[in-house]
């Protein structure tokens, strides 16, 4: 009877990717799931260190993780992802159950190296090495699916095409916990995306730190995004292909085009912007001003009129006045993005920012951080007000989180990536519709979601 595992994913949809091919990969090897922390013999903890916060996270799991174990010597973890490659020999040091820790170009390797500290119990081992190629992984896909809240329904999915970045952005840890950035061969992304196509998988998120930078360096073998971009969206029976993250300093006019050129390419863009200030922009080193930001949105627009724009915010970076912020403000009533991740400044170790004066401080940040949501949530809630009545084509992935007495509630994403639940009464439930995509009437806006209802054929 194999051994029981657990993962806990903080952070990126990079690490979750990452998570679900681990537990693909140790369910391929007769490791079975647990339910929880509780009854596992091994918990990993897929780690993210964008800012304090998820770090002491970390450090607490272990904390509860130690106690768990006192009594179950023979149960153990491993620490993955981006704290893991900052901190990998001192974890080992200051928690002995942790018999393993890898980084994230040691990922592809981690399910034989569990197989060794799980056969050698004194054991521990250190995957912490960055690559000069991307590491391409045992193709899992095709084991038994892991059971996780977070994993892509089944006719979704997300395929990584790098690893790392090259940019240094003054706020960022990324480029020191995932390297520098190394493209994959387009041949292995182009192969996977056929295996995922031959799996079911209708909708295909591309996936990197910054995609458009994707083929220059040498992994990409000379292609760059936007073919990488033809090339997938040509596959047969690939009904709707998307891509994260983006960063404007290098999204090429040919990217652009692709929205207006390539019918299955969704009308959707994440690009983070972090600052509506110049000056603020500057200190980041993000290598953009608000005047090009603007233009590159104008550009998608007149490509892809209905184009939905997400972006990153980040309110607090050292030296930013109240004037700064204003600016942010008057830049998201401008685009009006219809969604945005948003934080506080925190410093991270190592980056430029840390020596960067005046600090802004918590309570202003966190003001900040209040207004601009409370703006953010006005925008979203008069988008998604302005699609009732609308007729939408949505890909169903599942039951809704949320149901209803007397009803059986479905889950769906339309082109935009908008979610969308349609309530079925309970005499008429259809067949599974996990992986259909179905014509539904847009009857009502919640905060963050679309109700809908069936519309015309085929049902
Ligand atoms: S582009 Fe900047 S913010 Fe994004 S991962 Fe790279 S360094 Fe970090």
């Amino acid at each position: 009877m194999g051994k029981r595992f657990y993962i806990v994913t903080f952070g990126c949809q990079m690490n979750v990717n990452d998570s679900d091919w681990l537990s693909r990969a140790l369910l391929a090897r007769d490791w079975r799931e647990a339910s929880g922390e509780d009854d596992a013999d091994l918990v990993v903890l897929n780690t993210c260190s964008v800012r304090e916060k998820p770090e002491q996270k970390v450090h607490s799991a272990l904390g509860r993780l130690g106690t768990l174990f006192r009594d179950r010597p023979e149960a153990f973890a491993a620490v993955g992802g981006c704290v893991a490659q900052q901190l990998g020999p001192e974890l080992l040091r200051r928690y002995p159950f942790v018999r393993l820790v890898f980084g994230t170009d040691g990922i592809a390797e981690t399910p034989n190296a569990l197989e060794q500290v799980a056969r050698e119990p004194h054991l521990q081992l250190q995957l912490l090495d960055f690559l000069k190629a991307y590491p391409e992984r045992e193709d899992a896909w095709d084991g038994p699916a892991a059971e996780h809240e977070d994993s892509p329904g089944p006719a979704q999915c997300f395929v990584n095409i790098m690893q790392g970045c090259d940019n240094f952005c003054a706020y960022c840890i990324v480029p020191y916990t995932r390297g520098r950035q190394k493209s994959r061969h387009p041949e292995a992304v182009l192969r996977e995306c056929r295996r995922q196509i031959a799996r079911g998988v209708r909708d295909i998120t591309l996936l990197g730190q910054n995609v458009n930078s994707y083929g220059q360096d040498p992994g990409g073998a000379g292609m760059g995004f936007a073919e990488l971009l033809h090339a997938v969206a040509a596959l047969p029976g690939l009904e709707r292909l998307r891509f994260t993250t983006s960063h404007p300093k290098d999204i090429a006019p040919e990217v652009v085009r692709a929205f207006g050129e390539l019918p299955n390419l969704c009308p959707h863009l994440h690009l983070p912007l972090q600052s509506g200030s110049d000056a603020v922009l500057r200190r980041m080193g993000r290598k953009y001003d608000t005047a090009r930001y603007l233009g590159i949105v104008r550009d998608l627009q007149e490509a892809r009129p209905d184009i939905v724009l997400g972006t990153d915010i980040i309110v607090g970076f050292p030296g930013e006045t109240d004037e700064d912020f204003e600016q942010t403000l008057e830049m998201m009533r401008t685009v009006r993005f219809e969604s945005s991740f948003s934080f506080k400044y925190s410093d991270r170790p190592g980056v430029a920012a840390v020596n960067m004066k005046p600090k802004v401080g918590s309570d202003v940040a966190g003001q900040r951080l209040a207004r601009l949501q409370e703006l953010q949530n006005e925008i979203t809630s008069e988008a998604l007000k302005s699609r009732v009545g609308a007729l939408e084509t949505v890909l169903f992935d599942g039951p809704s989180k949320v149901q209803s007495p007397g009803a059986v509630h479905w889950r769906g994403r339309d082109a935009a990536g908008r979610v969308v639940n349609v309530p079925f009464a309970s005499s008429q439930i259809p067949s599974d519709l996990a992986g259909k995509m179905m014509p539904v009437r847009i009857m009502e806006a919640k905060k963050h979601s679309l109700i809908g209802e069936k519309a015309g054929e085929p049902w």
